[in-house]
C-alpha cells in the first residue's frame, strides 16, 4: 500500500526567519552585531534550491571581537562554580526541548535531512547532551578536583548534524568552565543562530557562547588566533590536516573528529533481516552524509547473494523526497557541490568496473537528490572502497573467514566506527577489539548517546566527544605553585681538545650501539657523537641514528604486537623485574648520571630511586587501568575499553636523563604499546646503560627500541612515519612545532611538552593519569540486548 504524503509545515521556521527580516548578524558578547566588513552570504534549502536567509560572513575583526568577548567572560564563568554552570546547562536543555519542533523543522529546511530524523534523533540527542553535561558541570569539583578549564575554545563544525555537533562541542566545554567561539558550517548556520537566541533567552552570561557564521576562511582565522587555547574541529580529514598544520607549535590543544569509511560486517550466522535493517540505518540515514556511515558492506561469501537480494528489495521501499514529508526516508543532499562529488565518485567506480544498482524509485526532479545506490564487485583498492563518498552509496565486498573480515575491515586509512553482525557473541567480542575503530556496534549501528565517547583511530582523528572520556579535551591540570625549579638545568658542556698522553695505551673503547628489536645494532650512518662531561671531557661516544635506523626501530616495534595482547599481570611482572635489575645496578647508574651532568652523587642517586618508584607505579597500573561500562540510553551495554595505540615515538628531555626517559616509556609499555625512544641528546649514556637491564628483564625484543643521535631531527622523522601512532615530545618549542607539523601524514596523535616546564621529580606531575590517557585510546563497544517482552 502506498503512503499518502504527511507534510510538516515549514511555516513556524519561515516565520522565525521573517521576524529577523531574513537576515542574521553575528552573536558576539551576548549581542547581535553586523560583521565589520559588512559581508553576507545566503543559505539555501537544498530540497528546493530556494534561498532561506542571508547570514553574516565573519572576518578578522569579528573573530577578534568574539575571542575578546569569550576571554573576558571566561574567569567569571569558571568562578560561577559547578552548580551555577549546571543550572545554565540544564536551562539550555530545557529550552531545546521547549523549542524542539522549531529546531527540527529549521534543521530539516536548512540541511535537507528528513524531519523524522531531526525530530526523533537529532534534537532529542541535543537535549540529552545538555542534560548529561549539566551533570558533569555539577560533578566537576568532586570528579576532577585537580583540573581547571583550558580557557577559550574555538569550535568549528560541519553541516551534516548542525545542531547536534554544536551540542557535542558546546556542552562539555561550558560544563568544564570554558567559554566558546563556535563557527557553524556555511551550508547550515540557522539552528546555531536559533541556539544563540536561546542562550540570550536564558540569560547565559554575555560572551560565554559566541556564534560566528562564515565559510572556511572564518574557520581558518579562528584556528590562527593567538587568543584561542584549544580548537575542537569536526569535518573532513583534509581540513583537519590544514588545522593541525596551522596550529603546530602554537601550544593550542586540538581535537579532531574527521572522516571515515566504516565497515559493516555481516557473518553467515547473523540475523540477516535485522542486519539489512541495520544497513539501512548505517548508510541511508542522513543520506549517507555521516562520518561514521557504514559505507563498506563486508559480507561472508556464502550468504552474500541472499544479503544482496534482501538489500535490493529493501532499497525499493526507501522513499526519496521532501525532507518535510514525515514518510520520507531519504532527503536532500546538502548542496550542489556535494551532489557533484557523489556523482563523480560513482562514475569513477563504474569506470573501474564495479556493478551499480539503484532502485526504481525516482528522485524529485528539482533540488539536490541522489538515489540510494549499491555497488557490488568492488575491488578493495578501488576508489569506491577507499574514498569517503559522503552520500547514500553502499559498496560491498565479500570475505570467507573472520581473519579476512578483519583484514578487509582495517584496510582503510580511517578508523571511526564499525558494525559487526553475528549471533555468536564469542565471535563478536573476538572481532571487536581487532577492529581499528573508536566505536564498534555489535548487531546495531549508528547508536549515539551523551554518556559514551565518540571519536576516531588513525586518520579519523583524535580526542573523544561524550562521556567522561570527552571531558579531558576541555580541562588541563590545575596550575600548582612550583616547589622547586622545573628541572635541574645543567650548563651545556664545551668539548676540550683531547690529546692522547705520550706512550699511553688507548683505553678500551665503549661506544654503545643502538638498541633495536632487543639487540644492539650498529647505526646505519657509521658516525658517532661524543658525550661530554660538564668540563668538556669526552666520556664516551654514542651512535648517530638516521632515518634508516628509525625505520628499523619502528619495524621492530611493530613486530612486538603480541605485547599489546599480553595481559596486564604479565606486563606488571616485567616492570617489577626491570625495577629489580635497575636496583641491582643503581650505584652504577647514579655514578654515570653524576659524571654526565655534574650533579653530586646523592642527587643522582635520588633520580635512580625515583626511577624505581616509577617502575612500581606503572607496574601497579598495568593491570588496573580499567575501562568502564557506560550508562547509555536504550537497552545497551556500552563497554569503554582502554586500548594501546600501537607504536609510540618518544623524544626524551635533556635533563633527568634516566628519570625523564622512564617516566615516559614506562606508562607507554605498561599499557601495551611498543616504543621507539630518543634519549636525552646531551646525556644519552643513561639510556645506553639500560640495554643490559632491558636484556635481563624478560622484556620482549622490540617493545623498547632506543635510537641515539640528534633528538629533534629524529623526532621529526618519527612524526612523519605512518606506522607510528603517536609521538610524545619533550623538548624545545621549536622541536615541538616540527613534530606537530610533521604529524599530519597519518594524523597521528602528538603530545608535546616544553622541557623547561617539566618537573620529573614531582610525583604529582611527573607520573599519573595523564600519562595513562596519553598511552591509550578508548574504544566503545555497544552491545544491545533484547527487550524482555519479546522473548
Ligand atoms: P565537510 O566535508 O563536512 O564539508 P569541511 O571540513 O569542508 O567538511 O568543513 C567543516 C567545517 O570546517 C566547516 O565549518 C568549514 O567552514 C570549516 N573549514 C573549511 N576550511 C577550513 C579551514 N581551512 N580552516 C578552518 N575551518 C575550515
Amino acid at each position: 500500500m502506498e503512503y499518502g504524503p504527511a507534510p510538516e509545515s515549514a511555516a513556524p521556521a519561515q516565520q522565525w526567519i521573517a521576524t529577523h527580516s531574513g537576515a542574521f548578524d553575528l552573536y558576539i558578547g551576548g549581542v547581535w552585531r553586523k560583521s565589520v566588513a559588512g559581508e553576507t552570504f545566503e543559505t539555501f534549502d537544498p530540497a528546493t534550491g530556494q534561498p532561506l536567509a542571508a547570514v553574516a560572513q565573519a572576518g578578522a575583526d569579528d573573530v577578534e571581537a568574539a575571542v575578546e568577548a569569550a576571554r573576558g567572560a571566561q574567569a567569571a564563568w569558571w568562578e560561577l562554580g559547578a552548580h551555577g554552570r549546571a543550572r545554565y546547562l540544564y536551562a539550555l536543555a530545557r529550552q531545546v526541548q521547549k523549542h524542539s519542533r522549531l529546531f527540527a523543522v529549521l534543521e530539516a529546511l536548512d540541511n535537507g535531512k528528513p524531519i523524522r530524523e531531526t525530530r526523533d534523533i537529532d534534537i532529542p540527542l541535543v537535549a540529552r547532551h545538555f542534560y548529561h553535561h549539566a551533570g558533569w558541570a555539577q560533578l566537576m569539583p568532586t570528579e576532577m578536583p585537580d583540573y581547571q578549564p583550558v580557557g577559550v575554545i574555538g569550535q568549528i563544525i560541519p553541516w551534516n548534524f548542525p545542531l547536534l555537533m554544536l551540542a557535542w562541542k558546546i556542552a562539555p566545554a561550558l560544563a568544564m568552565g570554558n567559554t566558546v567561539v563556535l563557527k557553524p558550517a556555511e551550508y547550515t548556520p540557522l539552528t546555531a543562530l536559533l541556539f544563540a537566541e536561546v542562550c540570550a533567552e536564558i540569560g547565559l552570561p554575555a560572551g560565554v557562547v559566541n556564534i560566528l557564521t562564515g565559510d572556511g576562511s572564518t574557520g581558518a582565522l579562528l584556528t590562527q588566533h593567538a587568543g584561542i587555547d584549544k580548537i575542537a574541529f569536526t569535518g573532513s580529514t583534509e581540513v583537519g590536516r590544514l588545522i593541525r598544520q596551522a596550529t603546530a607549535g602554537s601550544g593550542k590543544k586540538l581535537s579532531l573528529e574527521l572522516g571515515g569509511k566504516s565497515p559493516f560486517l555481516i557473518f553467515d550466522d547473523a540475523d540477516l533481516d535485522a542486519a539489512v535493517e541495520g544497513l539501512v540505518d548505517a548508510i541511508w540515514f542522513n543520506q549517507g552524509q555521516v562520518c561514521c556511515a557504514g559505507s563498506r558492506l563486508l559480507v561472508q561469501e556464502n550468504v552474500a547473494d541472499r544479503v544482496y537480494r534482501k538489500v535490493r528489495a529493501r532499497m525499493e521501499t526507501l522513499r526519496v523526497g521532501s525532507p518535510l514529508d514525515k514518510t520520507t526516508d531519504i532527503g536532500a543532499i546538502v548542496a550542489p557541490v556535494q551532489l557533484e562529488r557523489i556523482t563523480s565518485l560513482v562514475q569513477q567506480g563504474q569506470a573501474e568496473g564495479a556493478t551499480l544498482w539503484q532502485s526504481a524509485n525516482t528522485c524529485p526532479s528539482t533540488g539536490c537528490f541522489f538515489p540510494p545506490t549499491l555497488f557490488t564487485d568492488v575491488a578493495p583498492s578501488s576508489v569506491l572502497a577507499q574514498e569517503e563518498i559522503f552520500g547514500p552509496v553502499l559498496v560491498s565486498m565479500t570475505f570467507r573467514t573472520p581473519a579476512e573480515a578483519v583484514e578487509l575491515a582495517n584496510n582503510t586509512r580511517y578508523g571511526l566506527a564499525a558494525s559487526v553482525w553475528t549471533e555468536n557473541i564469542g565471535l563478536a567480542l573476538d572481532i571487536a577489539p581487532k577492529l581499528k575503530a573508536g566505536t564498534v556496534w555489535v548487531n546495531s549501528t549508528n547508536l549515539f548517546d551523551a554518556a559514551s565517547g565518540f571519536g576516531g583511530y588513525r586518520e579519523s582523528g583524535y580526542g573523544r566527544e561524550g562521556g567522561r572520556e570527552g571531558l579531558w579535551e576541555y580541562v588541563k591540570v590545575k596550575e600548582r605553585p612550583k616547589t622547586r625549579s622545573a628541572s635541574i638545568a645543567t650548563p651545556k658542556p664545551v668539548a676540550k681538545e683531547v690529546l692522547p698522553a705520550a706512550n699511553a695505551l688507548p683505553s678500551i673503547d665503549r661506544t654503545p650501539k643502538l638498541y633495536i628489536a632487543g639487540k644492539q645494532a650498529r647505526p646505519d650512518s657509521g658516525y658517532s657523537i661524543p658525550v661530554l662531561d660538564p668540563q668538556g671531557n669526552v666520556l664516551g661516544h654514542v651512535g648517530e641514528g638516521t632515518r634508516k635506523d628509525i625505520r628499523n626501530a619502528v619495524e621492530a616495534a611493530r613486530g612486538a604486537g603480541s605485547w599489546a595482547k599480553s595481559n596486564g599481570h604479565l606486563r606488571a611482572q616485567i616492570l617489577y623485574y626491570l625495577a629489580e635489575n635497575l636496583a641491582y645496578r643503581s650505584t652504577e647508574f647514579a655514578a654515570q648520571i653524576a659524571r654526565m651532568t655534574g650533579q653530586n652523587h646523592a642527587t643522582a642517586m635520588q633520580e635512580v630511586d625515583l626511577c624505581l618508584e616509577r617502575c612500581y607505579f606503572y607496574a601497579a597500573w598495568a593491570d588496573k587501568y580499567d575501562g568502564a561500562v557506560h550508562q547509555t540510553a536504550g537497552r545497551n551495554v556500552t563497554l569503554a575499553m582502554n586500548e594501546p595505540l600501537g607504536v609510540i615515538g618518544i623524544a626524551c628531555p635533556t635533563e633527568s636523563p634516566l628519570l625523564g626517559l622512564l617516566s615516559l616509556v614506562l606508562p607507554a609499555i605498561a599499557m601495551g604499546n611498543a616504543t621507539v625512544v630518543l634519549p636525552s641528546e646531551r646525556y644519552p649514556l643513561a639510556a645506553t646503560d639500560l640495554y643490559q637491564v632491558l636484556e635481563t628483564s624478560d622484556l620482549p625484543g622490540g617493545v623498547i627500541n632506543i635510537v641515539t643521535g640528534k633528538r629533534d631531527s629524529l623526532a621529526e622523522i618519527l612524526a612523519q612515519h605512518d606506522e607510528v601512532a603517536s609521538v610524545w615530545y619533550v623538548g624545545t618549542p621549536e622541536g615541538g612545532k616540527r613534530v606537530e607539523h610533521a604529524s599530519t601524514g597519518n594524523m597521528k596523535r602528538t603530545w608535546v611538552q616544553d622541557e623547561t616546564q617539566c618537573d620529573w621529580r614531582d610525583s604529582v606531575v611527573g607520573q599519573g593519569a595523564e600519562f595513562l590517557r596519553q598511552a591509550t585510546q578508548v574504544k566503545n563497544i555497544w552491545i544491545p540486548y533484547t527487550d524482555e517482552v519479546s522473548w
